[in-house]
């Protein structure tokens, strides 16, 4: 029988107060896996306040205890390792190399937690005046919360977690409820390494439960990653409740290629980037931008390797593109291509028809090349989350530029050439906040912080890196004479 998710609040595993559950479905087989709660406003303020009469005890446990805590977590999540990344393809339809890296990534995130107790070291002066001593000291600022996408269900909780709790707060966190069991096991991992009650705490839901994070007085701030509509919500809420706010939206990442590129190289990035995790990546490439001859060279090159590839479940080894994450998804950018069409693209690769063998109900989209996408396109200026590539042909580097600057969003974009004042003239110029020379896929590693510009981003301080230190710790200046 599918499993009837539940909450973890004060180190219990607690039923929700919910009347509503939701199927949580096998995007591949349509089976059940489990039974997501609509947890309530109720449930939401149990976890605030386990979170709140954690909070005391645990900032004065030491800081290096605290990051002795990620060592253990990292241990056993090692333990546990393909039992995370088996649900990961589970309830999200990627493939189960797909789910390893994402875990990794993940714990990349719990290795920079053990660097709280260096990173929230501060300045001082001494005699800043006659006699008087000036410091800042960095102290953990009370509960905080993370609201999380469908598309990385255990990596991006662990952008947040991890740090957050290092820093020496209470953590609330409130998974998507089209993914919400890979959190439950890591729940299950978090249980395992003993922290104390309260200091992490689970609630499953959507909306309401989110909605109830946004307004509740006893949260000090909330970190969110999903889509832009939301992000905004997410950020005008917090911030008219008082609180601090991070919140990371989606993205149109365009990728110019050069007449000057390394041909070969650029497809093999450019396959990755564009069909890796069936496009579902805040960071996948969505637009080609081929400059001169580049574009036919890419154009052909990228409609034959996107035409073999294996498209199956992503627990079958040899799968390498698994589904979209649900029926919804798959509808949705079934439309997208379609009106795409109807503006004007030509459809070179078409995978709308997509079937696997064994997997006839499954949620499959095949890998999709498009062209003739003009700037006003659909597929140019809305976000597909799905396998679909946009080509587009311009005469200059700067025309590309300026296509690519003209989009609402901001969170990733690449150059591929040889030419190293192209590329430091496309880092100088492009409004993207993460930024591939060569590299398809510009995901910031753990101690960098996660860009994103315009659309793809709203607040000040980003996820990761030192902007996480600043994020879930209060400065306080503390002045002082004693002669
Ligand atoms: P989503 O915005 O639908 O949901 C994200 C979270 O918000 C979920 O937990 C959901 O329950 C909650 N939510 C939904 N509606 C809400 C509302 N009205 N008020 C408050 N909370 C609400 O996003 P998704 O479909 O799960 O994820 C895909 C999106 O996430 C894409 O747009 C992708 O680009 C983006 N994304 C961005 C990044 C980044 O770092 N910028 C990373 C990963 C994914």
């Amino acid at each position: 029988m599918a499993k009837k998710l539940k909450n973890y609040i004060g180190g219990e595993w607690v039923e929700s107060s919910a009347t509503t559950y939701t199927p949580v479905v096998n995007p591949a087989t349509c089976e059940v896996l489990g039974e997501c709660p609509e947890s309530t406003r109720a449930d939401v303020d149990m976890a605030v306040r386990a979170a709140q009469e954690a909070f005391e005890e645990w900032r004065q446990t030491p800081v290096l205890n605290r990051a002795q805590y990620m060592y253990r977590l990292k241990n056993a999540i090692e333990d546990r390792f393909e039992d995370l990344t088996e649900m990961v393809v589970k309830e999200n339809g990627k493939t189960r190399d797909e789910a390893r890296g994402e875990v990794r990534r993940g714990i990349e995130s719990i290795d920079f937690a053990t660097s709280v107790p260096v990173l929230m070291r501060s300045d001082g002066v001494e005699d800043i005046a006659a006699g008087i001593d000036e410091d800042t000291v960095r102290q953990p600022a009370g509960v905080f919360a993370a609201i999380t996408p469908f598309n990385f269900p255990a990596m991006v909780p662990l952008w947040f977690l991890p740090t957050a709790i290092t820093c020496g707060n209470t953590f609330i966190l409130k998974p998507s409820p089209q993914t919400p069991i890979s959190m439950d096991v890591l729940f299950e991992v978090l249980e395992e390494i003993d922290l104390p009650e309260g200091v992490v705490n689970l609630i499953q839901g959507g909306k309401e439960a989110a909605t109830a994070i946004m307004e509740h007085p006893g949260i000090r701030g909330v970190s969110f990653v999903g889509s832009t509509p939301v992000a905004r919500i997410v950020y005008e809420t917090c911030t008219r409740h008082g609180k601090r706010v991070q919140a990371q939206g989606g993205a149109k990442n365009y990728i110019a290629v050069l007449p000057d590129a390394d041909m070969n190289a650029s497809v093999k990035n450019i396959m990755g980037a564009a069909y890796g995790c069936a496009g579902q990546r805040c960071l996948a490439a969505a637009v080609v931008v081929g400059v001169g001859d580049a574009y036919e060279k890419v154009r052909d090159e990228i409609v034959k390797q996107a035409g073999a590839l294996r498209v199956g479940y992503g627990l079958s080894e040899t799968t390498q593109m698994g589904t979209v994450v649900s029926a919804a998804a798959r509808e949705r950018i079934h439309n997208m291509i379609t009106q795409g069409e109807q503006q004007g693209a030509k459809v070179l690769l078409d995978g709308r028809s997509m079937q696997v063998d064994g997997y006839e109900n499954g949620n499959f989209v095949g890998p999709t090349v498009v062209e003739n996408v003009g700037p006003d396109n659909i597929l140019a200026k809305e976000e597909v989350f799905g396998p679909v590539l946009s080509l587009m042909k311009v005469d200059s580097y700067d025309e590309a530029v300026d296509v690519i600057n003209s989009s609402r969003y901001g969170n990733a974009a690449s150059i591929f050439t040889n030419n190293g004042k192209y590329a430091r003239d496309f880092k100088y110029r492009v409004n993207a906040g993460n930024i591939g020379v060569n590299i398809g896929v510009a995901a910031p590693s753990a101690s960098f912080p996660f860009g994103g510009q315009k659309e793809s981003f709203f607040g000040d301080l980003h996820g990761q890196g030192i902007d996480s230190i600043d994020f879930y710790t209060e400065k306080k200046i503390v002045i002082e004479r004693w002669i």
